[in-house]
């Protein structure tokens, strides 16, 4: 199936309020202007650098979200343009996206990245860590930094029923957090090519999907 079909496909399987966000990563800005073409423009990546060189060389009306592990001293490279950044994970991170945004004169949209995963090599928070960070008012002294909500990974089983907890266990992580935040807070972003309609049966307002619109990912480039 071409690319344009397999966006329309995925696209046809999510409800009205669901947002799609295609995973463009490792995948050459040709491809992502098919998509593009085709009508999509949300798309995510995992590494700063290859962001900031697709944004140059791409449409500017492209909403960029960056979904994968962020080190601090890479904030700068895509706080002048970045939508979304959904891997926010620690305290020293929020604070240099802070600082960043700051710099740039813009407000940044982030989402909470938390840990539910059975495999320790998965990033994110820590719940009861997050939300004592939370709770000490942390995120009210960053004017810059604009909690949209909560972004995870679930385990990479055939086990649905670990998957299904672990999507709960999201769920009930951005209920609790919400009363800290503004009505803005309002994604919970969570669901990939193989997991993502039962993500969204569990709540999912965001999904982030690669191989199915894109074809397998090849790292060997
Ligand atoms: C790569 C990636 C995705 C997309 O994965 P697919 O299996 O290709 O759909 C989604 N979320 C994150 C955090 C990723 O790193």
């Amino acid at each position: 199936m071409s690319l344009s079909n397999q966006l329309s496909h995925v696209r046809a399987t999510l409800p009205e309020q669901v947002t799609l966000v295609a995973v463009s990563k490792t995948h050459p800005a040709e491809r992502i202007m098919e998509a593009y073409e085709a009508g999509q423009r949300i798309f995510g990546e995992n590494r700063p650098q290859e962001l900031k060189a697709k944004y140059e060389v791409l449409p500017h009306d492209i909403e960029w979200h960056m979904i994968g592990h962020l080190q601090t001293n890479k904030v700068k490279y895509i706080a002048p343009f970045v939508a979304m950044i959904q891997s926010v994970d620690s305290a020293r991170l929020t604070e240099t996206i802070e600082k960043e945004a700051a710099k740039c004169n813009r407000l940044i949209d982030v989402l909470l990245e938390i840990h539910v995963a059975e495999e320790e090599t998965k990033s994110g928070w820590n719940s009861e860590e997050l939300f004592d960070y939370v709770v000490s008012g942390a995120f009210g002294r960053m004017p810059h930094v604009v909690v949209r909500g909560v972004m995870g990974v679930a385990t990479n089983t055939d086990d649905e029923a670990r998957v299904r907890a672990d999507f709960e266990a999201l769920h009930g992580q951005f209920e609790r957090l919400k009363p800290y935040f503004g009505e803005r807070f309002d994604v919970l972003s969570m669901g990939m090519s193989h997991d993502y309609p039962l993500a969204v049966s569990c709540g999912s307002t965001m999904v982030r999907v690669g191989s199915l619109i894109f074809g397998e990912r090849d790292y060997s480039k």
